[in-house]
C-alpha cells in the first residue's frame, strides 16, 4: 500500500452542461506529503475537491487512494475509505462543547468504535491536544473566537484518523492566520497524513506545501515547488500577478 499515491487524480474531466469545469486534470500527493492547489476564482477547484470527496462523479477519468477508485463512490463511502475534509464554512454545532464537536465526528458507522464507549473520548482529546486544544475541551464551541473554532474544525477531520485530508480554504476569513497556521502546520506534523490543500493565501501555500499544482480554465498550467509556480510566467499572467507576498 505504503508504495502508491495518496492520491491520484487521472485524467479528469467534469462537464456542466457545455462548460468544462475540468479538462484532463491529473495531480498526484504521495503518502505524507502536501501539495497545494492553487487558482483564480472558476479555475475548478471545488469541481476537483468534490471529485476527490464529494460524491461527484467525472465524466472521464478516475481518482485513486491509495491504488483503489474512489471515482463512483459516494461521498460517506470515500469518508470511509480515509478520505478527510474540512469545509470552507464551519460546521461546528455552537451549543455543544468542543469534546462533543469532536466525538460527534464519530458517530457515522466507524470501525470498531462502540457508540458509548471511553476510547472515543480518548480519541477526541488526542486530536484536540494535537492542536493545543486540550483546555477548550468543555467550554461550548459557539464562545470561542472564529481561529480556534477552525482549529476544533480541524480537530474533528482528525479524530476520524484519515489517510488523505482536503483542506478547502483553510485561513480564509481569519484575521491571525499566522498563530492559525503554526497550530495548523504542528498538528499536521504530529499527524502525519497525506493533504491537499486548496487556498487563496499565498503565504500559506507557500508555508505547508512541498509542491503546488495550477488551475486555470479547469485545466493544470503549471506544477512544482512553490517558488516555481510562483515564477512561471502563465501563472503570474493568469493568477498571482507580479505580488505573491
Ligand atoms: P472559486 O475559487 O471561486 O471557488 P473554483 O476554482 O472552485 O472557484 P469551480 O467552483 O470548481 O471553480 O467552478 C469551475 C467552473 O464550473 C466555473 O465556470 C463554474 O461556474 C462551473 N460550475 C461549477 N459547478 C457547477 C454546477 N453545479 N453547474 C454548472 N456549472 C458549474
Amino acid at each position: 500500500m505504503s508504495d502508491q499515491p495518496a492520491l491520484e487524480v487521472i485524467d479528469v474531466s467534469v462537464s456542466f452542461g457545455g462548460i468544462h469545469a475540468l479538462r484532463n486534470v491529473s495531480l498526484s500527493v504521495a503518502p505524507g506529503a502536501r501539495v497545494g492547489l492553487i487558482g483564480p476564482n472558476g479555475a475548478g477547484k471545488t469541481t476537483l475537491v468534490n471529485c476527490v470527496a464529494g460524491g461527484l462523479k467525472p465524466n472521464e477519468g478516475d481518482v485513486r487512494l491509495y491504488g483503489r477508485s474512489v471515482a463512483k463512490l459516494s461521498a460517506p463511502l470515500r469518508a470511509r475509505l480515509g478520505i478527510g475534509r474540512t469545509f470552507q464554512n464551519l460546521e461546528l454545532f455552537g451549543s455543544m462543547s468542543v469534546l462533543e464537536n469532536v466525538t460527534t465526528a464519530l458517530d457515522v458507522p466507524m470501525v470498531g468504535i462502540p457508540r458509548r464507549s471511553r476510547a472515543r473520548e480518548d480519541r477526541a482529546r488526542a486530536a484536540l491536544a494535537a492542536f493545543g486544544l486540550e483546555k477548550y475541551a468543555e467550554v461550548p464551541a459557539g464562545a470561542l473566537p472564529y481561529g480556534v473554532r477552525k482549529l476544533v474544525e480541524l480537530s474533528r477531520a482528525f479524530v476520524r484518523q484519515p489517510r488523505f485530508l482536503l483542506l478547502d480554504e483553510p485561513v480564509a476569513g481569519l484575521s491571525e492566520p499566522e498563530t492559525f497556521l503554526e497550530a495548523l502546520v504542528d498538528g499536521l506534523d504530529r499527524l502525519g497524513c497525506a493533504v491537499l490543500l486548496i487556498e487563496h493565501d499565498m503565504p500559506t501555500v507557500r508555508e505547508l506545501c512541498s509542491q503546488v499544482y495550477v488551475l486555470d480554465s479547469g485545466a493544470v498550467i503549471a506544477d512544482g515547488t512553490f517558488a516555481e509556480v510562483a515564477r512561471n510566467e502563465r501563472v503570474v499572467t493568469a493568477y498571482l500577478g507580479a505580488n505573491v507576498d
